[in-house]
């Protein structure tokens, strides 16, 4: 598993409500351009990070522990484990095949719109596109529902924030 952050201009502090970015546009072009389209593309989830405040750090409710999380993700593995059954070498839904896409991605007419709208206006590529359907896959997986929503859809297309935001 890759896990990566980057700032989101050369100071870091572009859209940062607490103290002004003053890096110029052919600047942050530079800066982002550092990574290549191919290599995001590969990134399943894309999230925009905003800056901690002090009280925040400071809270003391306690956050959700590692050990609940492990717990989900075990659960939806095992949803995972049991639709791949039979299919040698496929066990979560990041390794399905596009013929796998197909039979286990199925979209209603609303979501299919809804995500070719999404390919035009933000030039996704054919490997994002497989991603979102992956991601969406395990959200409706999460929520245990066989079959993807058009909300399911709408939440991974959030997920490729860097496509929309500075590479589009
Ligand atoms: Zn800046």
């Amino acid at each position: 598993m890759l896990v990566a952050a980057t700032n989101p201009c050369p100071c870091g502090y572009l859209g940062d409500p607490r103290k002004e970015c003053h890096c110029g546009p052919t600047q942050i072009e530079r800066y982002c351009g550092k990574i290549s389209g191919p290599l995001l593309d590969r990134i399943d989830l894309q999230v925009e990070v905003p800056a901690v405040a002090y009280g925040e750090l400071r809270r003391e409710e306690p956050a959700e522990s590692s050990a609940s999380i492990r717990e989900r993700v075990l659960r939806v593995r095992e949803v995972q484990r049991k639709r791949f059954d039979g299919l040698p070498g496929v066990e979560t839904n990041a390794q399905m095949d596009s013929a796998e896409l197909r039979k286990f991605c199925r979209l209603d007419a609303e979501s299919d719109k809804l995500l070719e709208h999404a390919m035009e206006s933000l030039n996704l590529s054919a490997r994002a596109h497989a991603r979102i359907l992956k991601v969406a896959r395990t959200l409706a997986d999460m929520d245990g529902r066989e079959t993807l929503s058009s909300d399911d859809v709408m939440e991974a297309i959030q997920y490729r924030s860097l496509d929309r935001k500075l590479w589009s």
